[in-house]
C-alpha cells in the first residue's frame, strides 16, 4: 500500500509539474484510448502494482493537460495544490461524509468552509449549505427546495402528495439560463415546458423591466425565478438584486445559478456585477471552477434550511434527529458521499480571503489583456468582457481553427454558437495562468487562424 500510494503522488506530482510545458491537447485521442484500454474481462488476478503500472502507461498519452495554465476550453479551472493533496488524501482517508457521527472531520471540515464561502460571497450565514459534485446538483438541489417551499406556501405537500394534483407552479428564468437549470426541471417533474423565458439584452444578462413584464402576465401562485451569475459564453451577470426584488414582489423563490460567477462577489473590483446577491432565496455554486479545487465539487446554499432539508433529508431525522443526523447528506442528492470539504477547506485555508481575491482578479485581468492582444491582431471580441470570459472572432471558421489550435498544442480553447455565430470562446479560470501564457496563446491562436484563412482561400 505504502509504496503504491507513493508512486500514484510521485506520478501525479510529475504530472502535474510538467503541465507548463507539456501540449495541452491529449496525444491520443478516445478511438486510440478506446484501443489501448480495450480488453477481454480479466479471469484472474493481478498485483495491485502491475494494475496501476499498467494504468499509468495506458492513460498517459490520453490525459488532458487542463489543469494547466493554457487550457481556456470551457470553464474549467485548475486544482491548487493544497487542495490536490487535501483531495488525495480524502480519498485515502476514505471517509464517508453521510453525517457526523460516521465522518466528523469531513462534516466539521465542510461546515467551517461552508462558513468562510457564505462570508466571502456575501451569502447570509443562516442560509444551509450542501457540498455537491456540481452545479448541476446544486442547482437540482436548490430548485427541489423552491419546489418545497412554494408548494408549502400554497398548502401542498410535495414530498407526500408528490406533483400530480398539485398547483401549477410557474417557472420564469431567462432566455441565456444554463443547460442545466432545464435539466433539474425535468428532473423535478416540471418538464421543459413549464419554463417562461426573460430576453436577455446583448451580453446575456436579462433586463429587469421585462422580467416584470413576464411575472406580471400570468395568475398569482407558486413561482419560482432562475437568475444567473456568470454566463458561459461571456460572463455577464443578471442584475441579481433589482430582480430578486422584483421577483419578490411578485411572490417568487429566487435561485442563483452562480457557478462560477458567483466568485464575482468575493473580488471587491467585480462584487458588482453580483450585488444584492444576497437576496436570493437559493445559489448554486461550484469549487471545481474558479476555485481551483479538483473535480467533483460544488455548493448550494438555501436560505430557508427547513425547505433544504424538508426536500432532501431521507429521513424525518430533520425534524426529530439530532445535530449529528441533520448535517451532510441531508442537504445533497447523495448519501454516502467522499469527503469534499477537506479539499475546499484547505483551498480557502491557503488562499485565504485576499488570496482568492487576488485569484479572481488576476484571471479578469488576464481575459482583458487576452481580448486587448486578439483585437491588436485583427480579431474581433464580440462580447463585453466583463469577468474572466472571451468571445472572439478570427475571421476564420470557428470550429477549424480551435481544432487547429488544440493540435498545434499551445493552448486550449473551444468554439461556440452566440447570438447564431460560431465564435472561439476562451475561460481564464486557472490559478497558475500568467501574463507570458495568455500572450502565447494569443500569438498562437492568430497565427493558427491566419493559416486556416490562407488554407481556405488557397
Ligand atoms: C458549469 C456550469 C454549470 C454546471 O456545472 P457542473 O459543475 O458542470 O455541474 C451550471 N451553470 C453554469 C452557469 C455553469 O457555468
Amino acid at each position: 500500500m505504502t509504496d503504491l500510494l507513493q508512486k500514484a503522488a510521485r506520478t501525479a506530482a510529475e504530472f502535474r509539474t510538467g503541465l507548463p510545458e507539456r501540449p495541452v491537447a491529449a496525444r491520443a485521442d478516445v478511438d486510440a484510448m478506446r484501443a489501448a484500454f480495450a480488453a477481454p474481462l480479466p479471469e484472474t488476478p493481478t498485483p495491485a502494482s502491475e494494475v496501476v503500472d499498467e494504468l499509468i502507461r495506458t492513460a498517459d498519452p490520453g490525459l488532458t493537460a487542463n489543469a494547466g495554465p493554457r487550457f481556456f476550453g470551457f470553464v474549467i479551472g485548475g486544482g491548487l495544490p493544497s487542495a490536490t493533496a487535501a483531495d488525495m488524501l480524502a480519498v485515502g482517508w476514505d471517509q464517508c461524509a453521510f453525517n457526523g457521527v460516521l465522518a466528523p472531520a469531513a462534516i466539521a471540515a465542510e461546515e467551517v468552509a461552508a462558513d468562510w464561502i457564505k462570508q466571502l460571497l456575501g451569502i447570509p450565514r443562516t442560509a444551509s449549505a450542501g457540498f455537491v459534485t456540481g452545479a448541476q446538483e446544486a442547482n437540482t438541489v436548490g430548485l427541489a427546495a423552491a419546489r418545497h417551499h412554494v408548494l408549502a406556501t400554497a398548502g401542498w405537500d410535495v414530498e407526500r402528495d408528490g406533483l400530480v394534483g398539485a398547483p401549477r407552479i410557474r417557472v420564469v428564468a431567462g432566455e441565456e439560463r444554463h443547460a442545466t437549470i432545464d435539466r433539474a426541471l425535468r428532473l423535478l417533474g416540471f418538464g421543459d415546458r413549464v419554463l417562461e423565458l426573460v430576453p436577455a439584452d446583448d451580453n446575456g444578462a436579462i433586463d429587469p423591466a421585462q422580467l416584470d413584464r413576464v411575472l406580471a402576465d400570468g395568475e398569482p401562485g407558486p413561482l419560482i425565478v432562475c437568475l444567473q451569475a456568470g454566463n458561459v459564453n461571456t460572463g455577464a451577470c443578471d442584475p441579481l438584486g433589482e430582480a430578486a426584488d422584483i421577483a419578490h414582489r411578485h411572490g417568487a423563490w429566487v435561485h442563483v445559478d452562480g457557478a462560477f460567477g458567483l466568485w464575482a462577489a468575493a473580488n471587491p473590483r467585480t462584487a458588482h456585477l453580483v450585488a444584492g446577491i444576497e437576496k436570493a432565496d437559493s445559489w448554486g455554486c461550484d469549487a471545481h471552477k474558479w476555485l481551483n479545487v479538483p473535480y467533483d465539487s460544488g455548493f448550494v446554499f438555501v436560505s430557508r434550511p427547513e425547505a433544504h432539508a424538508g426536500t432532501m433529508s431521507h429521513s424525518a431525522a430533520y425534524l426529530t434527529g439530532s445535530a449529528e443526523q441533520v448535517a451532510g447528506s441531508s442537504f445533497v442528492l447523495g448519501s454516502s458521499r467522499r469527503g469534499r470539504g477537506f479539499a475546499v477547506w484547505a483551498a480557502l485555508r491557503e488562499l485565504g480571503r485576499e488570496g482568492v481575491a487576488e485569484l479572481v482578479d488576476r484571471c479578469c485581468r488576464h481575459a482583458r489583456h487576452f481580448a486587448d492582444v486578439l483585437a491588436t491582431g485583427g480579431a474581433r471580441v464580440v462580447n463585453d468582457v466583463v469577468l474572466n470570459q472571451v468571445l472572439v472572432d478570427v475571421h476564420a471558421d470557428a470550429d477549424a481553427v480551435a481544432a487547429a489550435v488544440r493540435q498545434e498544442g499551445t493552448c486550449w480553447l473551444g468554439a461556440t454558437t452566440w447570438r447564431g455565430q460560431r465564435l472561439l470562446r476562451l475561460s481564464v479560470s486557472n490559478y497558475g495562468t500568467t501574463t507570458a501564457d495568455v500572450e502565447r496563446s494569443a500569438e498562437a491562436i492568430l497565427r493558427v487562424a491566419k493559416q486556416v484563412r490562407d488554407g481556405a482561400a488557397g
